[in-house]
């Protein structure tokens, strides 16, 4: 268990060093690194590993076609507390119960929830790349790429393989049957869709007075916006807590 603790530490740190999580968001990630690698040994801690190292590519991928991005989404790169337990939360809490209750329920919770995330950061990172403007999922108009509910053929293909990586990788180290696999990279598939639907129809979205742009910013250009739409309180980390518990639900249910 020790090196284990001593791995989540040490991505923990790394990951802020190279600036993909804060400070806090750092400290965060190795607790739910422990949980999951109490639950889940290194078969856990490798399948957020490659969520970890894949997110974190993806996102430094042609950052610099990604700048616009920035503008609209609420964050920056670096990934804080929030943000990595809205991610993580779930499949922290499976490892946790699996220690508790240990059941084959567990892992599929787990690996659906990974699933979810990883589906969710690969679309919503590659998916901004698509030359042609993306679709609102519930208008059906272009909107700016990056947007909430933006959705492009790119970023669906995107989704499809982030989650079908874990469901084949997990159902390989977990010793599970191609059946597992499917389901996994389903229920990864289906969270993250909908976060997509969540986020175009509960998530909170503002304008700038002064610019007029879209955004999930509460301030821009240094001024406060102006609210137009959402639920008070959703978030993009909701959003994600949200889908993460979708995709986790859909995952274990299979099992039940
Ligand atoms: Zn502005």
């Amino acid at each position: 268990m020790i090196i284990y603790i001593f791995i989540s530490a040490l991505t923990g740190f790394l990951g802020y060093k190279v600036q993909a999580l804060s400070k806090k968001g750092a400290l965060a990630a190795t607790g739910v690194g422990c949980m999951i690698a109490l639950g889940f040994a290194w078969k856990g801690l490798l399948l957020l590993g490659i969520f970890f190292l894949s997110s974190t590519v993806w996102s430094k991928y042609q950052s610099e076609q990604k700048g616009g991005i920035e503008e609209i989404v609420e964050k920056g790169a670096s990934r804080d507390q929030y943000q990595v337990l809205a991610n993580g939360g779930v499949a922290a809490l499976a490892g946790v119960m699996m220690v508790i209750f240990p059941k084959e329920v567990w892992t599929f919770i787990f690996l659906s929830a990974i699933a979810t995330s990883n589906s969710d950061t690969w679309a919503s990172e590659l998916g901004v790349l698509s030359t042609r403007k993306p679709l609102h999922i519930k208008t059906l108009k272009i909107v700016p790429a990056g947007t909430s509910g933006a959705v492009s053929m790119l970023g669906v293909v995107a989704s499809f393989l982030g989650s079908a990586l874990i469901g084949v990788v997990g159902s390989f180290v977990f010793d599970l049957s191609y059946q597992a696999a499917a389901v996994v990279t389903f229920a990864g598939f289906v969270g993250c869709l909908s976060d997509t639907l969540i986020g175009a129809t509960m998530q909170e979205e503002f304008q700038c007075l002064r610019c007029g742009t879209r955004t999930e910013r509460r301030t821009h250009c240094g001024k406060q916006t102006d609210k137009l739409s959402g639920v008070k309180g959703f978030n993009n980390d909701v959003v994600n807590f949200a889908s993460s518990v979708i995709g986790a639900l859909i995952g274990g249910a299979w099992i039940l």
